[in-house]
């Protein structure tokens, strides 16, 4: 059975930590507020005329070159994905993070002094649900460089992750379902980690300035540099397993999925967040949820729009003349000789394809089902089609009548409809349709 949704959170009260900027060196001094259900995690320029606001959305990325920089216009903050791992891991999904900096404090280059901020300001239920993302198909980038990451579908957040520095060194392999409790204890005391190599040059070019062994570990060949000892054996690939969480979570939804990444980086982060969010807004502009009108009057074409996802020239139903109950219905199809499919079947003797009938009934039958469940947020996926007949040819100026009876429907994921289209009083084609139901 279905859980109680999950709800959105937000901080019950203020709260601020200061450190120092790790770029620029700068004095910085951060700030956490609650906000209102469905804003989202915005940063906020205290130190700039009229405080602009950035949100924290893949959209707004700028640069991904050692850390991760958003921005609209010409404001930016950068350095936000280990604040962003912090809010998300911990459930944070609507805050405002108020900075007089253009980057956050970097603490001891771990996501410890966020996770230390959340908890002092409190996280609390609000009274809306969650907008997750759940995987369906494997997401896949790859870069030049050997990082590859591949996105499965899972019932939870987790990520499995191999990190690899220069020569192989100091290759490690951690995998974790993650949580506020498994995120506070393995992943958030995990610090920056930074190959000798590197810094070097980074210090030389001054993009350094807040660094130093307070806030990164150093790896000169073999050698790690910190000011305490390791925190964990492999404190490396769980840092990379945060700057994952921080980069994803510019999806702004809770992802249910399983992250399995190899090297990865800033710049891959992003791409795959990227994917994500192209393949969340192709879902939604598919079909917005809409409410289904109630009682057993038909639907206009207007209605039947707003219900089904499909448009010209895919969308078979012109309007629903009836229902009968909850069960039954029939909708109309007048086929016309401008419809496309007749350009080539075929020319000079028009027929519609059987297949369109049955996308006709599955498309009457679909209507049926989101009356029952008394919703579209759901989509409903075509599993099979039985029985198919088509005992006479469809021509241009037939009206359809397309009838569609559900016969069964085993819990709210299943739906089976037995449908048959008319014309003329006499029956043209029928099929017994199967379909499923996964959330959009
Ligand atoms: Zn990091």
């Amino acid at each position: 059975m279905a859980s109680p949704p999950e709800l959105q959170h937000t901080f019950s009260k203020s709260a601020s930590f200061g450190g120092t900027a790790l770029h620029t060196g700068d004095k910085v001094t951060l700030k956490v507020h609650p906000a209102p259900v469905d804003h989202g995690i915005k940063f906020k320029r205290k130190d700039l005329q009229d405080e602009p606001t950035i949100d924290a959305k893949i959209e707004n990325l700028k640069t991904v070159e050692r850390a991760t920089t958003i921005g609209e216009g010409s404001v930016r903050v950068h350095t936000v994905e280990h604040i962003l791992a912090a809010l998300s891991a911990m459930g944070v999904d609507n805050a405002i993070v108020e900075m007089d900096a253009n980057e956050p404090p970097i603490g001891d280059g771990s996501a410890q002094p966020y996770v230390d901020l959340i908890k002092r300001a409190g996280v609390i239920a609000q009274d809306e649900s969650r907008k997750f993302f759940s995987v369906r198909e494997p997401i896949q980038v790859e870069a030049k460089t050997g990082a590859l990451l591949i996105l499965l579908p899972d019932d939870k957040f987790r990520i499995s992750c191999t990190q690899a520095g220069p020569d192989n060194r100091f290759t490690q392999f951690f995998s974790t379902e993650i949580t506020p409790a498994v995120f506070e204890r393995e992943i958030a005391p995990a610090r920056t980690f930074v190959y000798y190599e590197d810094v070097r040059s980074l210090m030389d070019k001054n993009l350094i300035k807040g660094g130093s062994l307070e806030n990164a570990i150093v790896v000169r060949g073999e050698a790690v540099l910190s000011k305490e000892p390791l925190r964990f054996g492999d404190e490396f690939v769980r840092h990379k397993i945060l700057d994952i969480i921080g980069d994803l979570a510019l999806v702004a939804r809770r992802i249910r999925g399983h992250v399995v990444a190899v090297k990865p980086g800033h710049a891959t982060n992003a791409d795959l967040a990227r994917l994500i969010a192209r393949e969340q807004t192709r879902r939604s502009a598919l079909a917005a949820p809409r409410t289904m009108p109630s009682g057993d009057g038909g639907l206009d074409a207007d209605q039947v729009m707003q219900i089904l996802p499909h448009r010209f020239p895919f969308l078979m139903v012109d309007r629903i003349i009836s229902f009968e109950n909850e069960t039954k219905c029939i909708g109309v199809k007048t086929v016309t000789i401008n419809e496309p499919f007749f350009q080539g079947h075929f020319p000079g003797h028009p027929v519609m394809p059987g297949v369109m009938q049955v996308e006709a009934m599955a498309q009457v039958a679909s209507i049926l089902l989101f009356k029952l469940a008394k919703t579209t947020s759901r989509i409903g996926y075509f599993m099979s089609a039985d029985g198919v007949k088509f005992r006479k040819p469809v021509l241009p100026g037939d009206t359809i009548f397309v009838h569609a009876e559900l016969t069964k429907s085993r819990g709210e994921r299943l739906a089976k409809a037995k449908c048959h289209c008319v014309v003329n009083d006499a029956v043209v084609s029928e099929a017994e349709l199967m379909f499923t139901f996964v959330d959009k």
